[in-house]
């Protein structure tokens, strides 16, 4: 999902960072408790800061998970719970969990007669010993217990001309009702709890359409309406794993001069949320799909050091949106932006719901024989039949979602068949950015029948960016130079291949 945060005016910044430098000189300020929400309520947990480090208490945590906790007379602490137990070793930034040993961000720390243990504690170690889901959202300040539905709400607010849209995604998703009374719009989202508080809900409306919006209960969202909205038009839609519902908020200047609207609204509307001008080329091409492979329990290849594939290619893949959103103002979508797994078709809906114009898969890989090494760039490979049977042509079909979009209809497992050449371009224009840069295999453009391809309506590549089985090789694919390499070749790729569209190529 690619929610940008709403502009902030120049005001509200100015006053924010006074507050926080304010903040910052008189003391330290502790990190806000945890919320622990479950189907009791909401409890706060406590927090501490130790270093740059979050820590909770294990007296609290054991009151608030029923625990035992014990100080064995070797040193190590014991938290048991069920007849399962976890042991921490002073200075040890590790737990053993019925055996099994997770890592933790720093070893437990004492605190006077308190044992405290790093806030990941609770999602590495007890999750795996507790009889509930424990479902940390640190950035939200909420741990979840149980199986609640606590979606993630974001609120982006776009200005059409005079008039104005807003969007609000709910993740996983959720059903929203809206009513309007005279000074506001309610939605009241199908959940037990929603998760509002990351990113930060719009603040300052734009002048007088709408003058903000606002949390009003558990599962309930206000938008303060303004002077000049008139009414509104709600429309929703699922995208993935996400429920979208976009309202067009109507104006009663929409009839007016253009000479009128802007003497009514201020200068403080903030810019058009739009990529820049490239001219054709930002029509034809302005939206591209990564996705990280792997994700939550599947881990993918790991190396002898303990990196992992899912997160390698979650790091690049977050690398590679900042800078080419930054960078070349296109859109770029993540078919995961955190841990977990994501079903192989739900990958390639995002790129194909969103009209992405280019899909990248992420891999890393792994074999048996610890001397291959290299990249490779994989395309889709079908056979014959398949791939002319395909390429008839469409009818036309109504979206689903009830939408007014419209969808061609090819059997979505041979979608990729009509983009191939054009994949097979890109995979060409990505290997010459590879020498110098990142090591290439002796094979480096391959095609393979990956179910994440096939289905993908728009030139798609998978990139198996080196192998994690070769200790050389992974210690490379870990490193900041290698990760920015890989960006700056994907980019300079992505540059030439958006011109050569531009420029009338084969599209
Ligand atoms: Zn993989």
């Amino acid at each position: 999902m690619n929610a940008r945060p709403l502009s902030v005016f120049p005001v509200a910044i100015t006053a924010c960072l006074i507050a926080l430098m304010t903040a910052l000189s008189s003391q330290t300020p502790q990190p806000p408790a945890l919320s622990l929400l479950s189907k009791d309520g909401r409890r706060p947990l406590p927090i501490l800061l130790v270093g740059d480090q979050e820590f909770v208490a294990l007296d609290d945590l054991a009151a608030a998970f029923q625990l035992t906790v014990r100080e064995e007379s070797i040193g190590a602490v014991t938290v048991s719970y069920k007849g399962k137990t976890i042991v921490l070793t002073p200075d040890q930034a590790l737990a053993s969990v019925s055996g099994r040993l997770v890592s933790l961000p720093a070893p437990p720390s004492r605190n006077g007669r308190r044992w405290l243990v790093p806030v990941e504690f609770i999602s590495r170690a007890l999750s795996l010993i507790y009889d509930s889901r424990l479902d940390l959202r640190k950035p939200s300040r909420l741990l979840v217990i149980g199986e609640l539905r606590v979606p993630r709400i974001t609120v982006r607010y776009d200005p059409l001309g005079g008039s104005g849209r807003l969007t609000i995604d709910a993740t996983p998703r959720a059903n929203a009702t809206v009513s309007q009374d005279a000074e506001h719009l309610t939605i009241k989202f199908d959940a037990d709890v929603i998760d509002a508080s990351n990113p930060p809900l719009p603040a300052p409306g734009p002048a007088g359409l709408i003058l903000g919006v606002r949390l009003v209960d558990a599962t309930t969202l206000a938008v303060d309406l303004g002077p000049r909205f008139a009414g509104f038009k709600a429309t929703s839609q699922t995208v993935d794993t996400t429920m979208r519902l976009v309202l067009d908020l109507l104006t009663t200047q929409t009839e007016a001069t253009p000479a009128a609207t802007s003497a009514v609204q201020p200068a403080l509307q903030p810019a058009p949320d739009l990529p820049p001008s490239f001219g054709l080329a930002a029509s034809a091409f302005r939206t591209i799909a990564i996705d990280p492979g792997h994700g939550g329990d599947d881990e993918g290849v790991k190396s002898a050091d303990g990196l992992k594939e899912k997160d390698l290619t979650l790091a690049i893949a977050r690398r590679i949106k900042s800078v080419i959103e930054a960078r070349l103002g296109l859109r770029v979508l993540l078919t995961r932006d955190d841990d977990r797994n994501v079903p192989v078709d739900e990958r390639t809906s995002v790129a194909n719901n969103n009209k992405a114009d280019l899909f990248i898969s992420l891999h890393a890989n792994g074999s048996m024989r610890p001397a291959t090494t290299g990249a490779q760039i994989f395309l889709a490979a079908f056979d014959k039949d398949a791939a002319q049977a395909a390429s008839g042509g469409g009818e036309r079909v109504p979206a689903f979602g009830g939408g007014s979009r419209e969808i061609e209809l090819v059997p979505w497992d041979l979608a990729q068949t009509r983009h191939l050449d054009q994949s097979a371009a890109f995979a060409d224009v990505l290997q010459q950015q590879f020498p110098d840069r990142v090591p290439l295999s002796t094979h480096p453009i391959d095609r393979a029948p990956l179910r994440v391809l096939e289905s993908a309506n728009m030139p798609a590549v998978l990139v198996e960016l080196g192998y994690l089985t070769n200790a050389e090789q992974a210690k490379l694919l870990g490193s900041d130079a290698f990760q920015n390499a890989v960006v700056q070749s994907l980019f300079d790729a992505i540059v030439k291949f958006r011109d050569t569209l531009a420029a009338g190529g084969t599209r």
